[in-house]
């Protein structure tokens, strides 16, 4: 036979897209059409109770409507026709957009004229149903969303923020008509695109593939191009014996969950995702009740309140279907966070609240973390969400990996602590599958543990601004079920998928240690104030969660429970996994700051109003210590006076160097106002090599080649410019004893003050750098080299730390040339060691070098700011504190220990002594969190973990009367006791490295 493949295949292409499809909709009828655009087409969004009761004025399709962010609502009037054999009648609206992106550009949703909400509105899905023979009268909101990823990306825009986005309308009605839907044409449409996009995944020499081709050339031939209605169903005719063929015995098989991925914030604001979960969610719930077998999924808690809040009657539809078993529940988070920055405590709430709030509403438990597109895993998460209800973890997003190809798609994953959970990776290497040929190859092709089990899951349906599945897919999805040559794909929840995955592959392999994306290692510092921010709140809230509770159990005040709720609520939305990570829009980071700033003021207040009822009158001097560790005396999660007899910091001046000599450590800043030596007087060591020069900033040029606020590309270190000229340089030994040395430098158009404090009894070298930046596409780091010769450095995470080669021996320790850290890193040899401790930065790196005469000596670098011009084209310009500590910690509890303390500094009162709620004995254990009970019993919860990696043993001594101590999980359900021991009255527990353990005192 002579090759006449390309040449099949190119007709069935243009005759698809040019003649079959575009035939789909027959209009019938016109449509009279009436706007009223929201202040001028630029206000904010209105309820829609407000809008139909406005004056709508004449517009007409091809007018131009919609300035970025704007909204303006379509009144849409008309007659539709009788019944037509050919298919249903339905409304067809085009808001202007270009045929691509749905979620990326406008949008609109449609209402009934008494406000009930029809369905969504986007490039893939512009129908709206209505019945023969009635009368049209419907309402559409159309936002002006603007397409802020253009075709070509990640070039500057001034979209991102209302105030700079401009006034010009971005958009044209482009059609609005009553239309058929022609059953035949539309059914043909899809047994071909099924069909064709099967056959250009078979291999070429596949007699499949060939029996597919001439089966399409012999529809095709059938198809009457001047009468698609007549002869489509003569067309189809042909195709139908293809579409029989059954799957061969062991094909690959996918559980397709539908699903809209919605970011929670990204170019667009917090405002815009309110609307964007009621469009996807109406649309959702018509082709539930429409098409039997679909299944859908959506995560965050924050998501479903929001739709209860603003849309009622869409919840109560998504409730129905919840009822059902069809519209599940999945995740258990709050939101999808980020997992890499997130706080311990703060992790552990993403499931407290979203499990709480999925338990409360619906009386479900997710089993199944969903975490798709989060920039990352830490290691810490296996314990953490197995504690919190979870059994399986899903992501993709590790395919994304630039250098090392990951081994595994399902696989157990083991944490810091040995907990393991059951993961998987949907080898479609997406969670926006369309379903096409293309994707259901590749999810069987790529799937890298085919052999030993063949179950895949595939999530379907637009996303990342929301949409979800479409009619066409479920036509696929039919189509596929059972089709020779393909994947065989059912419609099935996560669970179903997880539960028949994990019996397939019971001894399926192990991964340990973090789930590290080989991408995106920018998010570690781009937008600077978001992640003071979030380090700041975190930690208030524990000071308030932990004063209030004191307070109340000792009768002083109130717990404020739900103001509490509230605020977590705010903080755990803003570490959503485009928010903390910086890779959002100006207008989602200016919103964020204030929130913080709320949020700081707020709590602030409710520890002060605490502390004062808990101090009483007096004007004794007392020091409150929020830390697990004793501080100055004074005891942890206690007040007390400091007892302090430290001698105050001497300074000299030797040469040209400053040498400042307190009681632990003689430092020495030279000329260049660099640290030239810090000496440990306690072991005699210094703590910076020989010849080097520690708390030097360095800047690099920062252009990675996609992808602006996330990227930091490996390429960035080749170039290098010391900070290391003076412009002024003072010290002082200020009146309680601490030598000041402060030093100002200038470079391109900003300017930098440093500053490093030696106080009275202290190992620390406290430093801050305040920075006016207006650097672009720059980083700026700080090099602290120390003599200590590792092969792997320490790095904070929830609940314990990772440790990281400090080598690149592999493509994956090269992978990692910028990782992320919590409030230390700790380099160590045995008997000593070095920790950088600070307050929020979350960018480390630990690399090692050449010493001289011989050895290695290894320098921490902190990222302490960058100036990624997309999507935020000013990125973090304008004034920045930062502060870090170099600190001498011959065990990592000492650099556990420093972190505490930097993140909640003492607060100095007057009043009476507060006795801590609770003591430790014995081993190192951190208390994480005191609280009271999620169940308002008045419970005191406490949470607390191993943080050295070692066995531990301890004793906790309650300051009030506990009828009885309850081991419970982080949803303060009871669970097996792993560690308590309770006997004669006193609290043991016993501790595995990174336990995680809480307990449940009941009064
Ligand atoms: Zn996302």
């Amino acid at each position: 036979m002579h090759d006449r493949r390309r040449l099949i295949e190119d007709r069935i292409t243009r005759v698809l897209a040019e003649r079959i499809r575009p035939q789909v909709h027959r209009p019938v009828a016109p449509l009279q059409v009436e706007a009223w655009h929201v202040a001028g087409g630029q206000g904010e969004p209105v309820p829609a109770a407000q809008a139909l009761r406005a004056a709508y004025g004449p517009f007409a399709v091809g007018d131009p409507w919609g300035p970025a962010w704007g909204t303006t609502w379509f009144h849409l009037t008309g007659t539709v026709p009788p019944a037509d054999d050919a298919g249903p009648p339905e409304v067809v609206v085009d808001l202007g957009w270009s045929p691509h992106s749905p979620g990326f550009q406008a949008e609109g949703l449609a209402f009934r004229p008494d406000g009930s909400v029809v369905k969504g509105l986007n490039p893939m899905n512009g129908w709206i149903p209505v019945e023969p023979g009635t009368d049209v009268d419907l309402y559409v909101e159309a936002a002006a969303n603007p397409l802020v990823l253009q075709p070509h990306p990640f070039l500057p825009t001034d979209l991102g923020e209302k105030t700079t986005a401009g006034d010009r309308p971005l958009y044209r009605l482009a059609r609005a008509e009553i239309c058929v839907r022609d059953t035949e044409v539309w059914e043909l449409a899809a047994d071909l695109d099924v069909l064709d996009g099967l056959m250009r995944e078979l291999p070429v020499e596949d007699a499949r593939r060939t029996k597919l081709l001439l089966g399409m050339e012999r529809s095709l031939d059938r198809l009457d191009l001047a009468d698609l209605p007549g002869s489509a169903a003569h067309a189809r005719a042909e195709l139908a014996p293809l579409l029989a063929r059954p799957a061969a015995d062991g094909a690959h098989r996918i559980s397709a969950v539908g699903h809209a991925h919605i970011d929670s914030a990204w170019l667009w604001p917090v405002r815009e995702t309110v609307r964007k979960i009621a469009r996807t969610v109406a649309n959702v719930t018509q082709l539930l009740d429409e098409h039997p077998e679909l299944v859908y999924t959506m995560s965050s808690a924050q998501q479903y309140a929001w739709l209860e809040e603003h849309h009622p009657q869409v919840f109560a539809r998504l409730a129905q279907h919840v009822a059902d078993g069809r519209f599940v529940p999945t995740g258990g988070m709050w939101v999808e966070s980020d997992t890499n920055m997130v706080g311990g405590e703060a992790m552990a709430r993403q499931f407290v609240l979203g499990q709480g709030y999925f338990r409360e509403k619906f009386g479900i438990t997710c089993r199944e973390v969903w975490l798709p597109d989060s920039f990352g895993y830490s290691a810490a998460l296996p314990q953490i969400v197995r504690q919190a209800g979870c059994t399986h973890f899903l992501t993709q997003k590790i395919s994304w990996n630039q250098q090392n190809v990951f081994p595994h798609h399902t696989f157990r994953w083991e944490g810091i602590d040995g907990t393991r959970v059951f993961t998987h990776f949907p080898p479609v290497d997406t969670y926006t599958a369309e379903l096409t040929g293309r994707e259901l190859a590749h999810a069987a092709s790529n799937f890298r543990d085919k052999g030993a089990t063949n179950l895949s899951l595939v999530p379907f349906g637009y996303g990342d601004g929301g949409g979800g599945p479409t009619r066409e897919m479920l036509q696929r999805a039919t189509r596929t079920a059972d089709l020779a040559g393909s994947p065989q794909v059912a419609i099935e929840s996560p669970s179903q998928f997880f539960t028949a995955a994990e019996t397939d592959y019971p001894d399926a392999p192990v991964w340990v240690g973090e789930l590290y994306l080989e991408m995106h290692r920018g998010t570690y510092t781009s937008q600077a104030r978001t992640k003071d921010g979030n380090r700041r709140c975190e930690h208030l809230l524990r000071e308030a969660e932990l004063w209030a509770t004191t307070a109340a159990v000792r009768g002083l005040a109130d717990y404020p429970a739900e103001q509490l709720s509230r605020i977590w609520k705010l903080v755990l939305l803003q570490q959503f996994h485009d928010i903390l990570p910086g890779s959002s829009i100006a207008w989602v980071h200016r919103e964020a700051a204030d929130n913080y700033a709320a949020v700081e003021a707020e709590l602030d207040e409710l520890i002060q109003d605490r502390l004062r009822v808990l101090t009483g009158a007096g004007d004794a001097e007392i020091v409150v210590n929020a830390t697990p560790f004793e501080v100055s005396g004074v005891a942890a999660l206690g007040a007390g006076p400091a007892s302090s007899n430290d001698a105050p910091v001497r300074l000299d001046r030797i040469g040209d160097d400053l040498v400042l000599t307190s009681d632990l450590l003689r430092v020495t800043i030279d000329r260049a106002g660099l640290v030239s030596g810090m000496v440990d007087l306690t072991s005699g060591r210094d703590v910076i090599p020989d010849g080097e020069r520690g708390n030097l900033l360095q800047l690099h040029p920062d252009f990675p080649n996609k992808w602006d606020a996330w990227d930091l590309d490996e390429f960035y270190r080749n170039t290098v410019r010391d900070l290391d000229t003076v412009a002024d340089l003072q010290v002082e030994v200020r009146a309680d004893g601490a030598a000041v040395v402060t030093v100002r430098r200038e470079f391109g158009d900003s300017n930098v003050v440093q500053t490093m404090t030696l106080s009275p009894g202290s190992r620390q070298l406290d430093c801050s750098v305040a920075v006016d930046w207006h650097e672009r596409e720059t980083v700026l780091k700080v090099a602290l080299p120390v003599d200590v010769h590792a092969t792997d450095a320490a790095y904070e995470t929830q609940f314990g730390h990772l440790r990281r080669p400090t080598h690149t021996n592999t493509s994956w320790d090269a992978a990692r040339f910028e990782v992320c850290a919590h409030r230390f890193v700790h380099v160590s040899e045995p008997g000593f060691g070095v920790a950088v401790v600070n307050s929020a930065t979350y960018g480390h790196e630990v690399t090692r070098h050449e010493a001289t005469p011989s050895g290695t000596f290894s320098t921490v670098r902190l990222s302490l700011l960058r100036a990624p011009r997309f999507p935020d084209p000013e990125t973090d310009q304008g004034l920045h504190t930062r502060r870090y500590a170099l600190v001498v910690a011959p065990d990592i509890v000492d650099a556990v220990r420093a972190g505490y303390r930097l993140n909640l500094p003492e607060r100095h009162l007057t009043g009476s002594p507060i006795e801590p709620l609770l003591g430790l004995t014995g081993d190192t254990a951190a208390v994480e969190a005191v609280k009271l009970a999620e169940d308002a019993s008045g419970d005191v919860i406490v949470r607390l973990y191993e943080p050295r990696g070692a066995r531990a043993a301890a004793t906790l001594h309650p300051s009030f009367p506990v009828r009885e101590v309850r081991q419970v999980d982080l949803l303060e359900d009871p669970m097996e006791p792993d560690g308590l021991d309770l006997h004669d009255g006193s609290i043991g527990i016993r501790l595995r490295p990174f336990q995680l353990m809480t307990l449940r005192l009941c009064r």
